[in-house]
């Protein structure tokens, strides 16, 4: 436990420094814990870093309720493609829905769980199973997402697999496309491209494997 612990703080003195020579001052780190135990939570919140990422709500849940008081202080974001049945077990528990990118669900959320912050997830590998809407159908939803009583805080994207480099274009038009909208939150970068996305202009990187370790 005390080894994880310090460990963990190590890799996260690595991930600000690799943010800080992109020029990434001010950046929001979610702490991505998908597939790591409650601990990874409680490390993360000992370490200061009270955001943290689940991508399956049953998963989020169970380590939610496994940490008991300790949980208190994190806020939970949802990073995965979440599906509209699963919105009634974590209304009101969950800090920033992050993968928004549709209509169905902009109103399930409206309904379920009256106000809630939220980001619009834009494709931008078009990658159907990747999730998120077409950037070009984002104003619409995010138009909707308001209208319905959401808070729409801003926009996130996952930059495409292979070469870091390969994620910058889809990462500035997210980013112009947040300017557009007058949307403060862009929500870009992981282990792999947190360079990259940093400077584009990301407000958010989502780490999971360079803070906790390669997932079994
Ligand atoms: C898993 C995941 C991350 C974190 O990925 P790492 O490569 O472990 O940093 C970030 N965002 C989303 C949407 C993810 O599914």
């Amino acid at each position: 436990m005390r080894l994880v612990a310090e460990a963990v703080a190590e890799r996260l003195d690595l991930v600000r420094t690799r943010m800080a020579r992109a020029g990434g001052e001010d950046v929001t780190v979610v702490a991505v814990t998908k597939g790591f135990g409650p601990e990874a939570l409680r490390v993360a919140g000992q370490l200061g870093l009270r955001d943290v990422g689940e991508n399956y709500v049953q998963e989020a849940m169970a380590k939610i309720d496994a940490l008991g008081p300790a949980a208190g202080d994190l806020r939970l974001h949802l990073i995965g493609q979440l599906q509209r049945n699963k919105v009634r077990a974590v209304a009101g528990r969950v800090a920033l829905y992050q993968s928004v990118d549709r209509a169905s669900l902009v109103d399930e959320l409206a309904s379920r769980d009256p106000g809630a912050a939220v980001l619009v997830q834009l494709n931008l590998s078009g990658e159907d199973q990747k999730g998120g809407c077409p950037p070009d159908t984002a104003p619409a939803l995010v138009d909707r997402a308001r209208a319905a009583g959401l808070e729409v805080r801003g926009l996130m994207g996952v930059g495409p697999a292979g070469a870091p480099e390969a994620a910058r274009p889809g990462f500035r038009l997210l980013v112009a496309l947040a300017d557009d909208l007058g949307l403060p939150v862009r929500s870009i970068g992981m282990t792999a491209d947190l360079e990259v996305a940093v400077e584009e202009g990301s407000t958010m990187v989502r780490i999971g494997r360079a803070l906790f370790g390669p997932r079994s």
